[in-house]
């Protein structure tokens, strides 16, 4: 069934993964507004199903042995549906990412995100949460838990309690309230409140549809 319409595709591609390979790893500390409209370009090419994945040639590969400079970090959800780099259309080099169920991020997490801004020049942080968390499911619902599990969700319930968005239903407005606490949490943390004030460190939070594709920066 592929026509030339497929071919076309494929070439005009090629071309986006061209123009982003010799744009995109050689900007060291690149602008967070920058660095935002490349993410948010990559989520429109994957969710209309237009692909460009970038920077996964083995010459590029080999280039990056010798050092990194991710364009943003994300903090998102472990969720085997969000990852980053797929429904972001990125590529090897481009995203320092942080998962783990909720992403709420601990002292181990924090280090990893100050490292990634203060050593590696990535100035975008994105929270990255989703549609129908199982881990916010969970710690909305469940009444027992076992081993560690217990104290993922005993982490997650004091965020969303209580969260009521107009438009949104129970899980989904406790899932939007655990990212943009998230987000609250990063902009307090004292070095990249630093980075916030001089202006060269943004963050922002994001929820996923697991149907579409799309992420929504929250408000
Ligand atoms: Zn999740």
């Amino acid at each position: 069934m592929r026509g030339s319409g497929s071919f076309l595709g494929i070439l005009l591609g090629a071309g986006v993964a061209a123009v982003s390979a010799m744009a995109g790893h050689d900007a060291a500390g690149m602008d967070p507004d920058m660095a935002l409209r490349e993410l948010l370009d990559g989520n429109r090419r994957y969710v209309e199903s237009r692909r460009a994945f970038p920077h996964q040639d083995s010459v590029l590969r080999r280039r990056l042995a010798s050092g990194q400079h991710p364009i943003a970090i994300v903090l998102g959800c472990a969720d085997s549906r969000v990852p980053p780099e797929i429904v972001f259309d990125q590529g090897l080099g481009d995203l320092f990412t942080v998962r783990v169920a909720g992403e709420l991020p601990d002292t181990l997490t924090l280090g990893s995100i100050e490292y990634a801004v203060e050593h590696l020049g990535a100035h975008l942080i994105v929270v990255l949460g989703h549609e129908k968390c199982g881990a916010v499911d969970a710690a909305l619902h469940a009444t027992t838990a076992s081993g560690h599990i217990a104290a993922l969700l005993a982490a997650i319930r004091p965020v969303i309690q209580g969260a009521h968005e107009a438009g949104h239903d129970q899980l989904d407005s406790a899932v939007r309230a655990n990212v943009r606490h998230v987000v609250d949490e990063l902009k307090a943390d004292a070095p990249l409140a630093a980075g916030i004030k001089s202006g060269q460190v943004k963050i922002v939070g994001g929820e996923y549809d697991l149907d579409s594709g799309r992420v929504e920066l929250l408000p």
